[in-house]
């Protein structure tokens, strides 16, 4: 009896503790499996958030049609892009694929077409993908607006229209006047006949040199080349007007001009290169020698502003109206194209003129009354602008960020050594650069009142 109740009790107590322990394996099992399921839930929200951000701030179009040809999502970038979004994929094709065979190609079977549509101002790319799903195809479609690359295209097919152009005119002479040299026979012309043909073949050919030296600053302005080939340097801004006016007073003559240079302040030096600052400058007198008034008067007026140093060159010729002043310094703009081209113009000199003063960080402005007068102004930064400029790059990286103020560091080394600073900038205490900050303003004023 005692070994059955013995067995019994051994029986109840191994089953409460193997309910015990199946219990508690349940309840970690249980929680295990909570613990999964909420992490999988939270996995999945984040990654729905994840992928509705991506879907807002992306610039790119998304638009879902299912098996049945509902709209299913559409994103932000896709509503700015399109007038409206159908709710039905055929709709959309309706709307969108006519006319560039986005339709047709869909409906040959393709698993995807990709087109452009035009709207308004916008020009926008499509690609619809087609996905084959059990109950049916499914599309998506991909949206980019490709107005910059379109725009960008049509002007560089412009731009090389307009090269073929001008570099076919001086060609066209030079081949009719060889012509006429073989066709007629150098014996039979008179002497002086023979030397103005070969002279206007001759002018020809520098005319397109000249224009293939042009085509080539603007395009390694392009590509960036051109800070290679800079020279940046400390420049004394009215000594260097005044000399090139001097070198102009014989083209003035022959143009029948006044060509006056005035300094109305004195200024420290400034930074820049001083060829490309010539040319600049000799363009612009150029300018208003051909297009200035008969017996006109050309002034160039030399100043400092604050932070700045100014050029005008100013005419008193027949001025530029308002409405062409936004495209002025545009590639191959004249403003009376017949008249431009009579004195040699090609429409490239003004847009030289910009390239080079954005180089060296300057700006470029014009003032002018159709039948009165034109002014250029030319701003350029004064030299205690980049030589703070400078040394906020040198205290922050230890180097200068671009020509211009790689050649005032060498002057703001040369200075920190007169001042006992030894130029190790960034780790310069904020003493000794508040001290070099007051010597840069001390010798600036000190310029000023020369
Ligand atoms: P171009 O080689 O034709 O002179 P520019 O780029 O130098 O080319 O000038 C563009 C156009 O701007 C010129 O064709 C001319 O019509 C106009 N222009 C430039 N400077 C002056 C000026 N000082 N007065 C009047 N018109 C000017």
């Amino acid at each position: 009896m005692e070994i059955i109740i013995a067995v019994i009790l051994t029986f109840i107590i191994t089953s409460v503790l193997a309910w015990l322990i199946f219990r508690s394996e349940i309840k970690k099992i249980k929680g295990r499996h909570s613990r999964m399921l909420n992490d999988l839930l939270l996995e999945s929200r984040a990654a729905l958030h994840f992928n509705r951000l991506i879907m807002q701030t992306i610039d790119l179009g998304v638009l879902y049609y299912d098996s049945n040809n509902q709209l299913i999502l559409s994103n932000e970038a896709s509503g700015n892009m399109l007038e409206e979004i159908p709710d039905d994929f055929h709709k959309f094709l309706n709307r969108y694929g006519k006319e560039n065979n986005l339709s047709s190609n869909l409906v040959l079977g393709k698993d995807e077409a990709d087109a452009i549509f035009s709207l308004k101002n916008l020009q926008v790319y499509l690609k619809v993908h087609v996905v084959q799903e059990s109950e049916g195809p499914s599309h998506i479609v991909l949206l980019r607006d490709v107005s910059r690359q379109f725009r960008e295209e049509q002007q560089r097919k412009e731009y090389v229209s307009n090269v073929s152009h001008e570099l076919r005119t001086p060609l066209t002479t030079i081949q009719t006047y060889s012509e006429s040299l073989i066709d007629w026979g150098i014996n039979e012309k008179k002497p002086a006949q023979l030397h103005k043909d070969v002279s206007k073949i001759y002018e020809e050919s520098l005319r397109m040199e000249k224009l293939i030296d042009d085509l080539n600053l603007l395009s390694s302005v392009d590509e960036n080349s051109i800070h290679r080939q800079m020279r940046v340097e400390a420049v004394d801004l009215p000594r260097v007007m005044k000399d090139l006016t001097e070198s102009m007073q014989m083209q003035a003559k022959d143009n029948q001009k006044t060509l006056t240079c005035m300094v109305v302040s004195h200024m420290p030096n400034i930074y820049v290169d001083r060829s490309q600052l010539e040319r600049v400058v000799s363009n612009l007198i150029s300018n208003a020698f051909k297009y200035g008034r008969e017996n006109g008067t050309v002034q160039v007026y030399v100043g400092y502003i604050t932070d700045e140093v100014y050029i005008k060159v100013r005419d008193d010729g027949m001025g530029i109206a308002s409405d062409h002043h936004k495209h002025i310094f545009e590639r191959f703009y004249r403003v009376d194209d017949s008249r431009a081209r009579k004195l040699g113009g090609r429409g490239l000199g003004l847009a030289i003129v910009k390239e080079l003063v954005e180089l060296n960080q300057g700006t470029i402005s014009l003032k002018s009354t159709l039948g009165e007068y034109s002014e250029f102004t030319v701003m350029l930064p004064g030299g205690q602008k980049v030589l703070r400029q400078t040394l906020v790059e040198l205290v922050r990286d230890g180097q200068a960020s671009n020509k211009i103020t790689e050649a005032a560091a060498q002057d703001l080394e040369q200075l920190a050594l007169s001042m006992g600073i030894v130029a190790k900038w960034k780790s310069l205490q904020p003493s000794e650069v508040n001290r070099i900050h007051i010597e840069i303003e001390r010798l600036t004023a000190e310029a000023s009142k020369r």
